[in-house]
């Protein structure tokens, strides 16, 4: 948003106003409590609520098919119940122009505040059922990858986000144009599934409500969408249980049929008697329960496919929506994600912008790629030195602030290992943890001669995903046993930051010294904070997954530590039956890091406690943390050599910077206006 209104593009966000966002995180007895996000109780003053415009958001209910007196057909939806979508917009004012555009959030209230009929009568309860069923729509936001709870709910949502969005769209429209020309006034781009109903909506608006033809109207939807694909991981795939959508869009699910009936014919003309192509193809998935795949619909619909990063785009036709590249090859494109360095550089990192712009002029700002006349300056013992004093200061406001809000007291000349990021075995925070095992063991058999580190760890982890929140227990039980010990308390640290958020993150990414981008190859589809942290001057460890592998391109290989399998060997150890007991079998330091996380000595006293982790680990390590971890540690230790020659890394930082330009948001949305919207 910030990045469409700097290059003065005319658009408008749309999202739900959640009265309850994601989940505030607490921390108690190391694990991860949930509590409720209340961000508007002292209100909100960047919002302006629209009370001159309102949308009519119909669900449920039956279809009625009529034939008029001209022997037209008709269909009317007569919905069950009707809640109203009223705007509040939030402006996003652009740096160095006049333009401001807005995010227009859309909060759902009843269509009637309360039931005058009943209230008279003295049904005090069922006056307000109703409103409180309507506001209860946008009352929270679920994690996406959260338990099936409220998945009606969800869907509903999702259908009350897009039906405001595009009534919206046609309001503006109708104020100066005509139906017909929808195409050539709007570019959607839909960013991942969870508008994909946009595809079914738009069509009923079309059709149902402003009497197109089908075809016309698929040709209007099909020049106005695009697609973004942001995840390859099977669980985020959306689908939905035929019963469940037909009972709460009865009207969309013909139309999806129809849509489905004419794509399948167009499939089949393709590739005739390829009756496997057309099953795995269908917008209905049949292996067990019916479901509607959001995902193929809206690649169907869309002409662009993009994914996030050059490897995730290239996985995306290669996977997950092969048959679609190898039916609209032309369709599919690469944006590769960026970050906004008005936000993640000039607001979060005034003391190292203050300095780039004293080298370089302040043109950076708007035009990232001049943060290549920084390279000049890598060589300067002046300039080295002061980009390291602007680090110390970084890391110096880091530790005071950890000290303040956490009690912590970390050493500031210690290297700032950070890992912040969502918890999830894919981004394998336990890989980072069993190093960090390893660390401890080492020094307490007075083996060790690494640098000392201070361990970073932020992020939440869904309410659900007992994994994910046994790996938070684990980190502050691993950061408990090691400041209790006399010896490694000196050379080992681990803070755990609580409740990750933008404003904590911007606290941490200027501070960082080094970058952990450790998912398993293939996973992760781009990753913001690998750019975040580059920008900020830290070193990054990865493995060739996301954007990595164009971060590492752009900094040079000597400027980025990698190590891990390739996202092709990932998927050949997996084909040739990965076993993980044979990785234990060879590697003594890895069989007693495993050991130590049952011997109670981290868990407070319970061997148990982490026997879920690695028996996962033993038995089948889904994410092959130990197929990478020799590779992990090696790794590791080259940075620790690194570390000690501190005018060779400071080059490096400076290196980073000054050749991540390209990861600039404002290079990301012009690649979406030229290649996509042709604006
Ligand atoms: C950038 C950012 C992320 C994304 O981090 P990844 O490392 O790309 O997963 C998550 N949360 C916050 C608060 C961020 O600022």
């Amino acid at each position: 948003m910030d990045s469409l209104a700097t290059l003065d593009y005319p658009a408008v966000g749309h999202g739900l106003r959640y009265e309850f966002g994601i989940f505030d995180q607490v921390i108690r007895d190391g694990w991860q409590l949930e509590r409720t996000d209340r961000w508007l109780r002292a209100g909100n003053p960047w919002e302006v609520r629209r009370y001159d415009i309102d949308h009519r958001v119909g669900f449920g209910g039956h279809v009625e098919h009529l034939r008029g007196n001209d022997g037209h057909l008709s269909v009317r939806w007569i919905p069950a119940r009707v809640v109203r979508g009223v705007p509040w917009d939030v402006p996003v004012a652009g740096h160095g122009t006049r333009t401001t555009n807005f995010l227009r959030l859309w909060s759902a209230v009843a269509d009637e505040e309360l039931d005058l009929d009943a209230f008279q009568v003295g049904e005090y309860w069922r006056a307000v059922d109703e409103k409180i069923r309507s506001e209860n729509l946008t009352k929270i936001l679920y994690p996406n990858d959260s338990s099936p709870a409220g998945k009606q709910l969800r869907l509903e949502q999702q259908y009350f986000f897009v039906a405001c969005a595009l009534a919206d769209c046609i309001r503006l429209l109708l104020m100066r144009g005509a139906i017909t020309e929808f195409a050539d006034q709007f570019a959607i781009q839909l960013n991942d599934t969870h508008p994909a109903l946009a595809v079914v909506e738009l069509m009923r608006l079309l059709v149902d409500v402003h009497h197109l033809g089908w075809h016309q109207a698929w040709e209007l939807v099909t020049r106005s969408l695009a697609y973004t694909n942001h995840t390859l991981l099977p669980e985020a795939l959306e689908t939905w249980p035929l019963p469940l959508f037909a009972a709460v869009l009865p009207r969309h699910l013909e139309i999806i049929y129809e849509i489905n009936r004419r794509f399948l014919d167009e499939v089949r003309a393709k590739f005739p008697g390829d009756e496997e192509r057309i099953a795995r193809m269908s917008l209905i998935g049949e292996d067990g329960e019916k479901y509607v795949r959001m995902a193929h619909l809206a690649t169907v619909a869309s002409h662009h496919v993009n994914g996030v990063a050059v490897l995730h785009s290239r996985l995306l036709r290669e996977t997950v929506l092969r048959d679609f590249a190898e039916m609209w090859p032309e369709k599919f494109t690469n944006v590769t994600n960026g970050v906004t360095p008005r936000r993640f550089m000039r607001l979060a990192n005034p003391n190292l912008s203050t300095l780039i712009t004293d080298a370089i002029g302040e043109g950076w700002l708007r035009d990232l790629e001049q943060l290549r006349g920084l390279e000049k300056f890598a060589d300067d013992a002046a300039f080295v030195d002061q980009w390291r004093a602007v680090k110390a200061q970084n890391k110096a406001d880091l530790a005071t602030w950890l000290q303040v809000s956490g009690g912590h007291v970390v050493d500031p000349t210690s290297l700032y290992d950070a890992q912040c990021k969502r918890i999830h075995e894919y981004k394998r925070q336990h890989l980072n943890l069993l190093h960090c095992v390893a660390l401890f063991e080492r020094l307490r058999n007075g083996l060790d001669d690494g640098v000392a580190r201070t361990f970073i760890f932020a992020g939440k982890a869904a309410p659900s995903y007992v994994a994910a929140k046994l790996i938070i227990r684990l980190a502050h039980g691993l950061a408990h046993a090691i400041a209790e010990h006399p010896v490694a308390c000196d050379r080992l640290q681990i803070v755990f930051v609580p409740d990750f958020t933008v404003k904590v993150a911007q606290r941490i990414y200027p501070a960082a010294d080094l970058s952990e981008q450790i998912s398993t190859a293939g996973m992760e589809a781009s990753g913001t904070g690998n750019m975040k942290f580059a920008l900020n001057g830290a070193l990054t460890i990865g493995t060739l997954d996301g954007a990595n592998v164009e971060i590492r391109d752009a900094v040079g290989e000597e400027n980025f530590f990698l190590f891990g399998l390739t996202a092709e060997e990932v998927t050949a150890r997996k084909a040739e039956g990965y076993d993980p007991r044979i990785e234990i079998v060879r590697d003594p330091e890895l069989r007693n890091v495993l050991a130590l996380l049952e011997t109670g000595e981290i868990s407070g006293g319970d061997p148990h406690l982490f026997t879920p982790l690695v028996r996962q680990l033993q038995e089948r390590d889904p994410f092959l943390v130990l197929a990478d971890f020799r590779a992990y540690v090696e790794c590791q230790h080259r940075v620790d050599v690194d570390w000690r020659d501190q005018r060779a890394w400071v080059r490096s930082s400076i290196l980073n910077v000054a050749r991540c330009g390209q990861f600039s948001s404002d290079r990301a949305v012009r690649e979406y206006a030229k290649t996509i919207w042709k604006v």
